[in-house]
């Protein structure tokens, strides 16, 4: 069964399986590195996928970031490269808030290179102290005038190092607002983070006294929360369509073993208990392709009008990957266990997925919120 793409998300679909099949015969060194792959990211520059990541106007594909495109493409290239996804997904995830909220020079200077991937994109929400609750975050941003000044450290920063600028939460006295802090501005400095246990380009990024126009806010001041929001109802939605590639490439590993390897005089998918653990593997990865791709269309209108519809579908997906590729591990056997097979890489790729960009726990706070107060709409209706 399957989610009915048009003409336009087909092609796009193409393209992406065209480019993950460009970076798969390295994909097993690019996943293991916590530095940019070079070759990955040639591929995925040459292919222009990027160019989905921003608006039309600033030399995008479509007039606004489409979060069904976006999922369809994290979809194909997951299932590929951890590494290639997430230069793909850190595109938008780092300028989503210059596109919505910054000047027109901000546009120009940044959003056309971000298209090409000229240029790396990174968003610095966390720090050693807030992840979850980034209400708690000690980043202070200062108003001196026509210049801001901004102090303080982010932590696990994806694509610290590499990114051509950081689009950053700050504390701006009681309110919170967001500054682009280009990269190589001075008092900004990058050290690694610790290494995590699938590989993932991560750094440690400090503020040291760096002084910025105070056009470099992206919006009003303490407008930061609306914007990381509107972040978020986009890109959570495509961490539910990469976890289902992720659960694709899995289950096609899983059940290529099950039908040749025999065990008790047949092959283990004629085994009832094997063949269990391959159909509810399937029946979870469908639910939750045709529960991220609904979402993804319902949110292409109006994507931050659908946060916690984005929430449940990153939540249904990242649970159901760690669960799925769990079981097809287990179909594997000894063979689901060897460093460096690609079933072994998506066991550990999939944990991460329940932490960032919200983790499962926060995350239901929300969607469980957001039942109760559909049930009491409805009620009023009855
Ligand atoms: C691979 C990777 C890439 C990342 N990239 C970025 C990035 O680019 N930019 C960035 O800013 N950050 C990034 N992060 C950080 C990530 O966003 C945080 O790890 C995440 O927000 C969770 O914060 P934490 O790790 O501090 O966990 P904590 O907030 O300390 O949570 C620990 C546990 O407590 C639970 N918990 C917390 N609060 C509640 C609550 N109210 N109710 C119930 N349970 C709760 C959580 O669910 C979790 O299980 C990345 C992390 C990883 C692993």
């Amino acid at each position: 069964m399957a989610f009915e793409l048009d003409h336009d998300m087909l092609a796009i679909q193409q393209q992406a399986r065209a480019t993950a099949a460009q970076a798969a015969p390295f994909a097993a060194e690019a996943d293991e590195c916590s530095l940019v792959h070079q070759p990955t990211l040639d591929v995925l520059r040459a292919s222009g996928l990027c160019s989905l990541m921003v608006p039309a106007a600033h030399g995008g594909r479509h007039e606004r970031v489409d979060p069904l495109a976006v999922c369809v493409v994290r979809e194909a290239l997951m299932r590929a490269s951890s590494h290639l996804d997430s230069l793909f997904a850190l595109q938008g995830i780092g300028s989503y808030a210059i596109a919505v909220a910054g000047t027109d020079e901000q546009r120009e200077e940044w959003l056309p290179r971000v298209a090409g991937a000229e240029v790396l994109a990174a968003l610095a929400l966390t720090e050693p102290v807030a992840g979850s609750d980034l209400r708690g975050i000690e980043t202070t941003l200062v108003d001196h005038g026509g210049e801001v000044e901004l102090n303080g450290a982010k932590s696990f920063i994806s694509n610290a190092g590499a990114a051509g600028f950081y689009t950053t939460l700050a504390r701006e006295q009681d309110r919170f607002s967001l500054v682009l802090v280009p990269a190589d501005a001075s008092g900004v400095s990058v050290a690694a983070s610790p290494e995590i246990i699938a590989p993932h380009v991560l750094g440690e990024v400090s503020f040291d006294r760096v002084r910025l126009p105070a056009s470099a806010r992206l919006g009003e001041p303490g407008a930061g929360f609306r914007h990381v929001l509107a972040t978020l109802s986009v890109f959570r939605i495509s961490v539910a369509g990469a976890a289902v590639g992720l659960m694709d490439g899995a289950l096609a590993c899983a059940a290529r073993h099950a039908a040749a390897r025999e065990q008790f005089g047949r092959p283990l998918v004629r085994l009832g208990p094997v063949a269990g653990l391959l159909a509810d593997a399937w029946a979870e990865l469908e639910a939750a392709r045709l529960l991220a791709y609904a979402t993804a269309e319902a949110a292409r209108d109006d994507p931050s009008a659908h946060l916690d519809r984005s929430s449940l579908a990153k939540l249904a997906a990242t649970e159901a990957a760690s669960r799925v590729v769990d079981r097809c591990v287990q179909v594997m056997g000894r063979w689901g266990l060897v460093r460096g097979s690609d079933i072994e890489r998506y066991y550990r790729q999939a944990r991460p997925m329940r932490i960032y960009e919200g983790a499962s726990e926060v995350l239901r706070l929300g969607v469980a919120a957001r039942l109760c107060d559909e049930v009491a709409g409805h009620r009023g209706e009855g």
